[in-house]
C-alpha cells in the first residue's frame, strides 16, 4: 500500500515519525508601539511535493482519534525550545503562544507535560502562553478550573481563544481567570460608520480590561481595522496585515531586524 492510499490517521502518525510537521510562527504585535511582542505557534504538515496542509485539513481527524494529544505535545516542545532560544537571543520578555486542544486541556497529565517541556527547554514559564477555546474550557468546567489554577501557579499565561464564537458566557469569564482574551476574527470586519461590529468589539475590549485581562484582536487584514482597534485601546493585534505564520528562520529575520510595523505607515495612518 502506498502512503497516499493509507487512511488519514495512519498517514498522520507516519508523518510525525518522518518529521513532516513544522511549527510556523505568526507575529503578535503590541498595538501601542508596533513592535513584535510574541508569536503564535501554528502547525503545518509539509508534503513531499513541498505543499503544506493547513490545520483545518487534519486537526479534526487528530481530535477524533486522540492523536492530537501526541501532536500538541510535539508542538509544545518545539515551541518552548524556540521561545527559549529567541528570549536568549533577542528579548527576555518574548512569548510564544501554543494552542491546546480540548483533549490536551482536560488531560490528567497536562500540568506535568507543561512542566517537563519548560524544564527540558530551559524556558521560563512566563515565556509560554497557552491558548484554549471557550468550548474546550467549558467541556469539563471543574477540571478546567483546576487546570487553570495549576497552570497559573506554574507561571504560565493563559489565553481564551476565538472569543465570541461560542457561548461567550460572562459567568465563565468570571470563573476562569485567563490572562488574555482573543477576539475572534469574525468580529474584525467592517468598523466604518455605525457598523454594529464596532460597538461589540469596543464593548469586549472594555469588559476584558475591566476584568484585568489583556485583549488580542485576531484577523487584522486592513489598516482601517488596525486604526479602529488602536482607537479602542486593544492591546495586541494579529493578522495578515502584519504577516502570516512563517517558518522559524523567516520569523527570526524579523526579530533580528527589530521590525516595527508602524515604521511602514504613512503619517496620516499612524
Ligand atoms: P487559531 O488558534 O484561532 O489561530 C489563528 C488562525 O487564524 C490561524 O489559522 C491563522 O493563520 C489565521 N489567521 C491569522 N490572521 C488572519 C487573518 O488576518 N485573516 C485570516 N483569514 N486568517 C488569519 P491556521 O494556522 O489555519 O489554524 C487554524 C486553527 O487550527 C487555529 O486557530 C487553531 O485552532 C488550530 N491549530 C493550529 N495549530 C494548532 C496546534 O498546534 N494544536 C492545536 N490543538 N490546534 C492548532
Ligand atoms: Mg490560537
Ligand atoms: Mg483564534
Amino acid at each position: 500500500m502506498t502512503r497516499l492510499s493509507q487512511p488519514l490517521h495512519q498517514r498522520l502518525s507516519t508523518a510525525l515519525v518522518h518529521d513532516e510537521f513544522e511549527v510556523n510562527y505568526q507575529p503578535l504585535v503590541d498595538l501601542s508601539t508596533g513592535e513584535i511582542a510574541g508569536a503564535e505557534a501554528l502547525i503545518r504538515w509539509r508534503h513531499h511535493d513541498g505543499t503544506y496542509a493547513m490545520p483545518g485539513a487534519f486537526i479534526p481527524q487528530c481530535e477524533k482519534t486522540g492523536f492530537i494529544i501526541t501532536l500538541d505535545q510535539w508542538v509544545l516542545k518545539n515551541a518552548c525550545a524556540q521561545a527559549a532560544a529567541w528570549r536568549r537571543k533577542f528579548a527576555a520578555n518574548f512569548t510564544v503562544a501554543v494552542n491546546l486542544s480540548a483533549h490536551q486541556f482536560s488531560h490528567p497529565l497536562l500540568i506535568s507535560v507543561v512542566r517537563d517541556a519548560l524544564r527540558q527547554c530551559g524556558l521560563d514559564a512566563a515565556g509560554l502562553e497557552l491558548e484554549v477555546t471557550e468550548s474546550a474550557a467549558m467541556h469539563d468546567a471543574d477540571q478546567s478550573e483546576r487546570a487553570i489554577e495549576e497552570l497559573r501557579a506554574l507561571g504560565v499565561r493563559l489565553s481564551l481563544d476565538d472569543f465570541g464564537t461560542g457561548y461567550s458566557s460572562l459567568s465563565y469569564l468570571h470563573r476562569f481567570p485567563f490572562h488574555k482574551l482573543k477576539i475572534d476574527r469574525s468580529f474584525i470586519g467592517d468598523f466604518s460608520g455605525k457598523a454594529r461590529g464596532s460597538a461589540i468589539v469596543g464593548a469586549i475590549v472594555a469588559l476584558a480590561q475591566a476584568l484585568d485581562m489583556r485583549v488580542v484582536a485576531e484577523g487584522i487584514e486592513r489598516v482601517d481595522q488596525l486604526t479602529f482597534l488602536r482607537s479602542v485601546r486593544c492591546d495586541v493585534g494579529q493578522g495578515f496585515w502584519f504577516g502570516q505564520a512563517v517558518p522559524a528562520p523567516q520569523f527570526e529575520r524579523l526579530l533580528e531586524a527589530g521590525h516595527n510595523y508602524y515604521a511602514q505607515m504613512t503619517a496620516a495612518e499612524a
